[in-house]
């Protein structure tokens, strides 16, 4: 696929699922592309960017077995855990990625495209966890890697050139995530991703150091 160059508007929305922002997020544009051009794109150059992460260390990525964008309560179910709404979350069982697409769609609308642009490499994060570690198993340290993932594929894509950003969006980035409030939203697990300011430390360290660093 050839690498199209796109704007992105980096809100940060990894919070927002259910807390909320204080601040008001850029929210100005979601470029020419559709949700689901932005949906499309977010994965494949996420898994891009793995496989070659993981090629330089000499080993292989396992690409996610399904992709399941769903609606309200009609997710697929991961074990014995039913899909929520409004959540998006990786089943090491089955190693797919499942979002619900209308929650995802709004936070596009709202936010900018930056939101698909964090939520799905953070899902991602956990599908590269499951595959570097042993016993994978969410936990506060485990949400607060994958944040930092998210941060370090973001930024790898931004330098390669295959996401822009706007002038003052990477400011406004990690500003909208001091903005945020208690994390109360229930990816997966409530109790499991950190407070914000936990969130934003490994999400600006990923950004800055790289997915390395994590
Ligand atoms: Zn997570």
């Amino acid at each position: 696929m050839k690498p199209v160059k796109r704007i992105l508007v980096l809100a940060l929305v990894l919070l927002v699922g259910a807390c909320g922002l204080t601040g008001r997020p850029s929210m100005d544009t979601q470029g020419a592309d559709s949700f689901e051009d932005d949906v499309r794109t977010a994965r494949t150059l996420t898994e891009a960017f793995w496989t070659q992460q993981f090629q330089q260390s000499g080993r292989t990525y396992r690409p996610i077995a399904d992709f399941v964008p769903y609606s309200g309560n009609s997710g697929p179910s991961c074990g014995n855990e039913p899909a929520v709404p409004n959540n998006a979350f990786y089943c090491p069982i089955g190693h797919f990625i499942a979002f619900d697409q209308t929650w995802m769609e709004s936070l596009w609308n709202e936010m900018g495209d930056g939101s698909v642009y964090v939520i799905i490499p953070h899902e991602f994060g956990h599908a590269i966890q499951a595959q570097l570690q042993t016993n994978f198993q969410l936990n506060v340290q485990i949400e607060l890697q994958a944040d930092c993932y998210a941060g370090g594929t973001l930024s790898a894509l931004v330098r390669s050139g295959v996401l822009d950003t706007e002038a003052g969006d990477e400011d406004e980035l990690l500003l909208s995530l001091e903005a945020a409030g208690d994390p109360t939203d229930d990816w997966l697990n409530p109790s499991a991703h950190g407070t914000a300011g936990q969130r934003q430390a490994s999400f600006a360290t990923g950004y800055r150091d790289g997915v390395n660093a994590c």
